[in-house]
């Protein structure tokens, strides 16, 4: 089930080839889930107060949400979509952050506790970088805690096992083979989804491989600026055919911020 913790606007042509100039309100999901293994587990936390209202924000983190605007959703942040299920922040076992941008990890600080399953080696390159370095790369160290690297479960030394419809290998997760994350590199250094490959119809959730389901069809990747942002644009290129094979072959696909409503979203967000 997925929660959209904020939205944000942007023209459709900066995000699909040949869009119009027609603003769409973008979506910033996270995903709530219960595993049997694992307990209940956040993928990512979208956006959170730190980034849009906390008063130590960095300049460059203020510029930042000034840009963006991102309009948070207040009934689908963390506390009270786990509120709504009846849980706390304090239940949430584990955290999977597919890539460390702001609208991915900046309510990190709500969980101390939770484990977090991500790559250690892109964090360890994040903390050996100085801040400006680490900009760059689409990331605000501040909104990292600082006992991150201790709490992390390294998803590269978890055994991998095949997706199915052809997705390739992904790092099994929990040890049922039910939550495979799976490399869609390009966006973003280390950049994976989530495969659930126990549903009737398998969901990959590929975050941030395109930002609009639109653009995974042929020829409607976008081109600059939205290509710019990319870490690697060949990787990206590569990871928007494989998103889109994984549908043809019959599998289900979700984004972080495509604007449609989806049936994984959990209902009652404002319009
Ligand atoms: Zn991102």
């Amino acid at each position: 089930m997925f929660a959209n913790s904020a939205f944000v606007s942007a023209p459709e042509r900066l995000v699909v080839r040949g869009g119009s100039r027609h603003l769409l309100r973008f979506k910033v999901r996270y995903g709530v889930y219960q595993n049997p293994t694992a307990g209940l587990v956040l993928i990512d936390t979208g956006y959170g107060s730190r980034v849009t209202e906390g008063p130590d924000r960095s300049l460059p983190l203020r510029l930042y949400a000034r840009l963006l605007r991102p309009k948070l959703v207040e009934e689908h942040q963390p506390a009270r979509v786990l509120d709504r299920l009846g849980a706390s922040t304090a239940d949430v076992a584990a955290i999977v952050l597919t890539h460390f941008h702001a609208d991915h990890v900046a309510a990190l600080r709500l969980f101390p506790k939770a484990k977090i399953y991500a790559r250690a080696a892109v964090l360890a390159r994040i903390r050996a970088r100085s801040r400006f370095a680490n900009l760059r790369h689409g990331i605000f160290d501040e909104l990292l805690p600082q006992d991150l690297t201790s709490r992390i479960v390294d998803i590269d030394q978890l055994p991998v096992r095949p997706a199915p419809h052809e997705l390739g290998e992904g790092a099994d997760l929990f040890g049922d083979g039910e939550t495979l994350a799976v490399d869609l590199p390009g966006h973003a250094e280390g950049h994976f989804g989530i495969c659930f490959a126990g549903l009737p119809v398998p969901l990959l959730y590929a975050v941030d491989a395109q930002w609009c389901a639109a653009a995974l069809a042929p020829g409607k990747a976008p081109g600059l600026p939205a290509s710019l942002i990319a870490s690697d644009r060949r990787a990206l290129a590569a990871s928007t055919r494989r998103v889109a094979a994984f549908v043809e072959n019959g599998g289900d696909v979700l984004l972080c911020h495509d604007p449609s409503e989806s049936p994984y979203d959990l209902p009652g967000a404002p319009e």
